[in-house]
């Protein structure tokens, strides 16, 4: 099977080269640019692609990768929002996804950022490097006994819900399926996870439901002071809103990994260039918000998982042995 590998990065060359030899049949070629309408010709004589989470899959670039007779998408990541499902359903296409690599890579990752906005370590990074040592300015709170609000405990969210709890956190949270796992934690509405919560962090796949589900008036509901993380999808929170929200002073910081804007910034270099009319800009005004670059998957162990379901995927196609789990249906 030959696999185009679209937007392919150093780190995803190291890791799926490592595992490439036990997968028999398997060419990959590597293609920095991702895909697009423009970029989509380059598949011809491919039996199928490798593509990323902001990758574009909508309906015309779907519907050139049918003409030059490619029909298995291999998402290496877990979401599949970018895809346009109703399209390759048409097409009777097949879509792969690696739909658990590493949670705690990303749940460790969320609280990362809690972390990090609440003891204002962006800051006092700069602060110690320019001989500052003043503590002004950098006071944070314990998250010890403080209230943990979990969006969506799936598999990231569980492993979010066992980090507070190591941390001697409440944990509190909302998803339409409680995980019977978690045995610690409180289920209710999703205003009251809202209202009573000092984190509120959020792990439920983007869907029709939940897009915009942070927006003026769940934020309305949040209590004075919190901290909203963010590693899912920068969809769930409408950032209009939010903007308003931390300029009214309502969030003791914010961490985001994933923002709506983050299209066109995602694992970009774009250092010589003026912001300045983005939301991306907006957001990085605010002293207590930290954005990274959707890097919650970024380990070691999480790369190597990737690499070998994505590979597993592929040769599992060509013998007709598809694992359920991992199909992505409309
Ligand atoms: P999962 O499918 O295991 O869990 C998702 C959970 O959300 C499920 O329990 C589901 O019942 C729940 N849910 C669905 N709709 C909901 C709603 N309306 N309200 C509340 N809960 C709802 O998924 P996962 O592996 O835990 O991943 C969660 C999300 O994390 C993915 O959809 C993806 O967008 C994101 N993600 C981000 C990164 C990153 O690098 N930042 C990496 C991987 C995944």
């Amino acid at each position: 099977m030959k696999i185009l590998f679209y937007d392919a990065t150093s780190y995803d060359v190291d890791s799926f080269d490592r595992e490439l030899f036990q997968y028999e049949g398997i060419e990959i070629t590597y293609q920095e640019t991702d895909i697009s309408l423009k970029t989509v010709s380059l598949a011809q004589g491919y039996d199928a692609i490798c593509a990323f989470v902001n990758s574009d899959l909508s309906a015309p670039v779907i519907e050139k990768l049918h003409e030059m007779g490619i029909s298995l998408i291999l998402m290496r990541c877990a979401g599949f929002n970018n895809v346009d499902l109703n399209k390759t359903k048409e097409y009777g296409m097949t879509i792969l996804r690696v739909p658990g690599y590493s949670p705690e890579a990303v749940a460790e990752h969320a609280m990362t950022l809690a972390l990090a906005v609440n003891r204002h370590l962006h800051k006092s990074y700069i602060k110690v490097r320019e001989n500052n040592f003043s503590l002004v300015g950098l006071t944070g709170v314990n998250f010890y006994q403080k209230t943990a609000g979990i969006i969506g405990t799936g598999k990231i969210g569980a492993a979010m819900c066992r980090i507070c709890k190591g941390f001697g956190m409440r944990v509190i949270a909302y998803d339409m399926y409680p995980n019977k796992n978690l045995d610690f934690v409180e289920y209710m509405p999703l205003e009251e996870v809202l209202k009573q919560s000092d984190l509120i962090s959020l792990h439920c796949p983007l869907t029709k439901e939940t897009k915009h589900i942070i927006n003026k008036d769940s934020i309305a509901m949040m209590r004075e002071n919190v901290i909203l993380v963010n590693t899912s999808r920068g969809a769930l929170v409408k950032t209009e809103d939010l903007i308003q929200g931390i300029r009214s002073g309502k969030f003791f910081g914010v961490g985001l990994d994933v923002y709506e804007e983050e299209g066109n910034n995602v694992f970009e270099n774009r250092e010589d260039e003026m912001l300045e009319h983005s939301v991306t800009a907006r957001l990085l005004s605010f002293p207590n918000v930290i954005v990274t670059s959707h890097q919650g998957f970024l380990t070691k162990e999480a790369l190597a998982a990737i690499s070998q379901t994505t590979l597993q995927n592929a040769l599992d196609y060509e013998k007709g042995q598809i694992t359920e789990a991992n199909l992505v249906t409309a």
